[in-house]
């Protein structure tokens, strides 16, 4: 075979294990999983319902333009219908945008490190890959800049960018898109966006109105709580949906994730005490920082990057046999971190007594 010789170099996805496999492996019965930044606690009643009630025949393919996911998403962002694209989770929004701008003459700019996603779709196109190293856990916005040259045709930032769950504030965003030229396309992936508390936030629908050569990325897999079924979108410029449109696949999001999601968006009051709940765990994460004189960057997301001074893989390691499953930070470019999502006030509390024992046995 002639694969893509980029290909050969590419090892697929790692997600966070799963609880079957770690449950055999330890022979543990509980397992705790705070891995992949999912809703500790699950989705809307209201989506569930919109499930149990379903009338949608399994044997009829989706509905390739997401009528109503559209229509309800629409009205509730005060966009055009028009302005929408709906992927297979917003991994593949980040697909389908590598596949119709990127090619072995391109390049594309990113932060590092940042999610993996936009580096590894870029390799499987064939561009290359300008990485711009965090200053401070922060997008180094005026490297980013001085990394464009006449082959660049996207930028990928990632606000709050995971693993460190940092933001870019509004005055520098801004700053930024005044000088970014109009035919290379920006992508502010905002998977975490629902979990931002901070003032100086920008409004990034209505940037995505104002800068033509925008896209705003956002998920149901965070905090609507619906990652199983795979749906993300993206706000731009409907001539920008226009010319990436023909590079989605027709049936990629499927039926039961349109209708959860349709109810799901109608429930915020939900949303809002996740984001509530949220806050508060991450005040339990801060004060046993604050008592084991750990570093870590101040999240605006359900997760946070904690530099254990050791071994991430160690730490890693010792959680799982303890029945918890995190992140390493090695393989997310912080070798002595692990990355934890914000649990229920227990799972916090299960998590961090066994983080302390460690620490305390050092
Ligand atoms: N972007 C970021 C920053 C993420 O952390 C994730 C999930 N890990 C995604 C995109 C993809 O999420 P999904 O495909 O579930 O929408």
């Amino acid at each position: 075979m002639r694969w893509k010789e980029q290909l050969l170099q590419l090892t697929p996805y790692q997600p966070g294990k799963s609880i079957e496999a770690v449950k055999r492996q330890y022979k543990l019965d509980k397992i705790v999983k705070l891995a992949s930044n999912e809703n500790p606690f699950g989705c809307s009643s209201q989506a569930l319902d919109a499930l149990q009630s379903n009338q949608t025949s399994l044997a009829i393919y989706p509905d390739g333009y997401a009528t109503i996911l559209r229509e309800t998403l629409s009205t509730y962002l005060q966009v055009d219908e028009e302005e929408l694209i709906f992927g297979n989770g917003s991994d593949n929004l980040i697909q389908i945008i590598s596949r119709a701008l990127l090619h072995p003459n391109a390049n594309t700019i990113m932060a590092t490190p940042s999610f993996s996603q936009y580096k590894h779709n870029a390799v499987i196109e064939g561009a290359v890959c300008k990485e711009i190293p965090l200053v401070n856990g922060n997008h180094d916005l005026d490297s980013m800049l001085a990394a464009i040259d006449d082959q660049t045709n996207v930028i990928w930032l990632c606000s709050p960018n995971n693993p460190t769950g940092t933001y870019i504030p509004e005055s520098k965003l801004n700053a930024f898109l005044e000088k970014v030229p109009a035919d290379i396309l920006v992508v502010l992936d905002e998977a975490y966006y629902e979990y931002v508390v901070a003032e100086d936030y920008y409004d990034s629908i209505k940037l995505a109105q104002k800068y033509e050569n925008l896209i705003v990325l956002r998920t149901f897999s965070k905090i609507y709580g619906l990652a199983a079924l795979r749906i993300g979108y993206g706000v731009a410029n409907p001539s920008i949906i226009k010319a990436l449109e023909p590079a989605r696949e027709p049936f990629n999001v499927n039926s039961l994730g349109q209708l959860a999601a349709s109810a799901a968006i109608k429930d915020q009051q939900f949303i809002n005490s996740c984001k509530e709940k949220n806050r508060q765990g991450l005040e339990q994460f801060y004060e046993f920082c604050g008592k084991y004189e750990l570093d870590y960057y101040p999240s605006q997301t359900n997760f946070i990057l904690i530099d254990c001074k050791t071994d991430g893989d160690v730490v890693f390691q010792n959680l799982m046999q303890r029945g918890y499953i995190v992140r390493s930070g090695k393989a997310l470019g912080f070798p002595t971190g692990v990355r934890i999502t914000v649990g229920s006030f227990e799972q916090n509390e299960g998590v961090l007594h066994a983080l302390g024992e460690f620490l305390s046995q050092k």
